[in-house]
């Protein structure tokens, strides 16, 4: 097989075989296809789409491009949740340790920042010492001994997602359902989750920006786990506004301890209240946690007692960072300057558009323009306000995080437009849009639509 008639095969919206598809995920990972040629497969399947067949079968080949974790000698059931990637979505560094306190263990592993939202490992970098390349004996031995671990794709598991998750960040094709899908699944399944939370975003912040979009990607990575013999709940969840205060690496650890000990945004604390609540409901296995007013009880029971962000200064201790910066948040990176944005009228907030505030966040620092670029921790921004809030003029909008005056001004061309007041009252986004169910007794057959063909 040559790579070039692959690439000719997708540009050309035909079909590739398994044996296809396992041949170049085989070639890629060993490094005889190189990045060049891989970038114009990927640009093909975000332009002209996959099969439903193609997507499964390329989930299962990354899955296997690697180790794959068997963690069934510590626990005969893990659970284990994923987002689609949002701004300010710090849901992961929240509820991991809010799920290990209530003896649920849980054992993720991570991506970096995407396009223009944030990953989770950048974030927990921005704790001085956290190690985020452990190898699968240390991943296994943590989470048999403290019940959470939390790592990078250092690991051998899925490396085809390793490398072409950089590629597709680089290159502008995160925006595909088959390569998210994939690329989310193959981790998944790689890493031996039983159970699967799946927070699928949907608005202007996210990679599906529409609720059809969105469903259209849950109901295929359901599916694809449920093929694989997972249970998983899928969410869609509102990504028109940042989710919670901050927006930017150290600053969303901050709010994380904050979240952790009882305080904070009231729409962060609801959707980590629900993702949570979901983990503990697979976790149960239908046989506890099966009443919803119980299990929130449990969950903020661990809010309020100060045993989740216990857990969390566990997770940081076993993985070499520095746990004073749990104690005491003004110990992480923090930048040299801060500026408020005012609003220039008073009136109802009609809109808070994340892309913009992610593109502001991003020219301050807090993104990567190319693979492996280093990004700045400490700058970022505080979002002050939600759609549907009351606003006097010259009250502050945004709070800038920033290192560097040169950049304050690109920075205030994206908030000029980010936040839309007016007069008209409005109601509040909602937190959630649907839940969709899928497991290996229950899934439904694979549904392919009319061209067979699941579009970018
Ligand atoms: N998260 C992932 O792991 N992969 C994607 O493609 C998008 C979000």
């Amino acid at each position: 097989m040559r790579m070039i008639d692959l690439i000719a095969k997708k540009r050309d919206r035909d079909a590739l075989t398994d044996a296809e598809i396992d041949w170049l995920i085989t070639h890629y990972v060993a490094g005889d296809v190189p990045d060049y040629q891989m970038a114009a497969f990927v640009m093909a399947v975000y332009l002209n789409g996959m099969t439903r067949a193609e997507i499964v079968h390329l989930t299962l080949a990354m899955a296997r491009s690697g180790d794959q974790l068997d963690l069934s000698a510590i626990s005969d059931y893990w659970v284990d949740k994923h987002s689609s990637g949002g701004v300010g979505d710090k849901t992961s560094l929240i509820v991991l340790p809010l799920v290990a306190a209530c003896d649920v263990p849980v054992a993720k592993m991570s991506g970096r920042g995407l396009g223009m939202t944030g990953g989770t490992i950048d974030k927990l970098e921005a704790i001085p010492g956290f190690r985020v390349d452990l190898s699968a004996d240390e991943f296994k031995r943590q989470a048999k001994e403290q019940g959470i671990v939390l790592s990078g794709q250092s690991l051998a598991l899925a490396p085809a997602d390793g490398k072409i998750y950089a590629l597709r960040d680089s290159i502008g094709a995160v925006a595909s359902k088959p390569l998210i899908a994939s690329s989310i699944m193959s981790k998944k399944i790689a890493a031996g989750a039983n159970g699967i939370v799946l927070d699928v975003k949907v608005g202007g912040g996210a990679f599906m920006p529409t609720l059809e979009d969105g469903r259209e990607l849950a109901r295929l990575m359901v599916e694809i786990g449920a093929d694989a013999g997972r249970d998983v709940i899928a969410v869609l969840s509102d990504m028109n506004q940042p989710l919670g205060v901050a927006v930017g690496h150290a600053l969303e650890v901050k709010e994380s301890i904050a979240m952790l000990s009882g305080e904070g945004a009231h729409d962060l604390r609801e959707h980590c209240l629900a993702i949570a609540g979901h983990m503990l409901t697979l976790a149960g296995r239908g046989s506890r946690w099966t009443d919803a007013a119980e299990v929130r009880a449990l969950l903020e029971s661990k809010l309020a007692d100060g045993s989740a962000r216990a857990k969390l200064r566990q997770l940081v201790g076993a993985q070499g960072g520095d746990v004073t910066t749990i104690d005491d948040p003004s110990k992480l990176p923090a930048s040299k300057l801060r500026a408020d944005f005012t609003a220039l009228r008073a009136g109802i907030v009609q809109q808070v558009n994340a892309n913009a505030i992610a593109h502001a966040a991003f020219e301050l620092g807090a993104g990567r323009e190319k693979k492996g670029d280093r990004i700045n921790l400490a700058v970022g921004l505080e979002v002050h306000v939600k759609v549907a809030d009351r606003v006097e003029a010259g009250a502050p909008l945004f709070t800038l995080h920033f290192d560097d005056e040169g950049k304050r001004a690109a920075c205030e061309n994206w908030l000029n437009n980010a936040v839309t007041i007016g007069d008209a009252s409005i109601e509040p986004l909602p937190l959630f849009y649907d839940v969709i169910r899928g497991s290996r007794a229950t899934s439904p057959a694979p549904a392919p639509s009319a061209s067979g063909r699941v579009d970018a």
